[in-house]
């Protein structure tokens, strides 16, 4: 079986400030991480491998050169070979550029039976990006995967995540599985793998080497822009009221009416 698992690097949002200003992400300094969904991703292709040791399991980056180390922790995880997709001509890309990018990859390497992605990125947060590299590859996806039932011969039985509950769906290969935290507990890399994942290949492809052209990436291909990012202007510090139930309600009432609010 071949797998492919997009990744993507992704800054560690607990650290990521705005600039207040210039209304950037200021990313000077932030230590970059794997997106966490996609960890889920690549733990549930490894879960696979452990269970049909004949997979072979590729991770698909679109970034600049320093994803490299983020593809280089999903080797020592136990991925067996990862492509990164690194030009100028990829920088600024929405979503729209960024499926079309990762799907021209996908398209070089051909083979696959199952494209699993994250969910969602914690730094754009839209979660297009599976079901529309999907959609490139003409490909049925299914998205907020939570568990995968069964494997079967040119088909996937998963539960997908509701709000309050869960529905079964059996989709042919290949497809797309977007995944949710849910899905699994991604393992640490091991000190064999470490060492392992230095002998392994990282092939860098630009625009060319996916056949796309300039036009068909990045800014240029992206609809959407971003103007702005803004950090939402901190709420009043709250107030605690203390005594009885009926000292609070008077208090409360009194504070209220001074306000105008009732
Ligand atoms: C603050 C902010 C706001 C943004 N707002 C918008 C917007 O409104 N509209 C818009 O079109 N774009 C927006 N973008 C750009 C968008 O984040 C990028 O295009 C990004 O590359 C993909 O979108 P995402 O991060 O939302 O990914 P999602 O769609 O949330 O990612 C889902 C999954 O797709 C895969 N994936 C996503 N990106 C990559 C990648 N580069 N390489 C490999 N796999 C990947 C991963 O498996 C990931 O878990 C925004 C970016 C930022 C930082």
């Amino acid at each position: 079986m071949k797998i492919i698992v997009c990744a993507k690097q992704v800054p560690d949002t607990n650290e990521v400030k705005i600039d207040p200003v210039k209304g950037t992400l200021i990313r000077d300094g932030v230590p970059s991480i794997l997106n966490p969904d996609d960890a889920n991703a690549l733990e549930a292709a490894l879960a696979l491998k452990d269970r049909y040791p004949d997979t072979t399991i590729s991770v698909v980056s679109m970034g600049p050169p320093q994803a490299n180390y983020m593809l280089r922790e999903c080797l020592a995880m136990g991925a067996d070979e990862a492509y990164l997709l690194s030009s100028r001509a990829f920088g600024g890309a929405d979503t729209c550029a960024t499926s079309t990018t990762i799907a021209a990859g996908i398209r070089k390497i051909a083979d696959y039976d199952i494209i699993f992605a994250g969910r969602q990125a914690i730094d754009g947060d839209t979660a297009q990006v599976g079901p529309q590299t999907a959609q490139r590859l003409g490909l049925p996806s299914v998205t907020y995967v939570q568990n995968i039932r069964e494997l079967k011969q040119g088909s996937v039985i998963v539960e997908r995540q509701l709000e309050d509950g869960y529905e079964v769906v059996e989709v042919q290969t290949p497809c797309v599985l977007t995944a949710v935290k849910e899905l699994n507990t991604p393992r640490y890399m091991s000190v064999e793998n470490i060492e392992e994942a230095y002998t392994k290949a990282i092939t860098t492809w630009n625009e060319v080497d996916v056949n796309l052209k300039p036009e068909d990436c990045g800014l240029k291909a992206s609809p959407t822009q971003i103007l702005r990012s803004f950090a939402p202007a901190p709420k009043g510090k709250g107030k605690l009221l203390a005594g009885s139930i009926a000292e609070v309600s008077a208090q409360l009432v009194a504070e209220l009416s001074e306000l105008h609010v009732i």
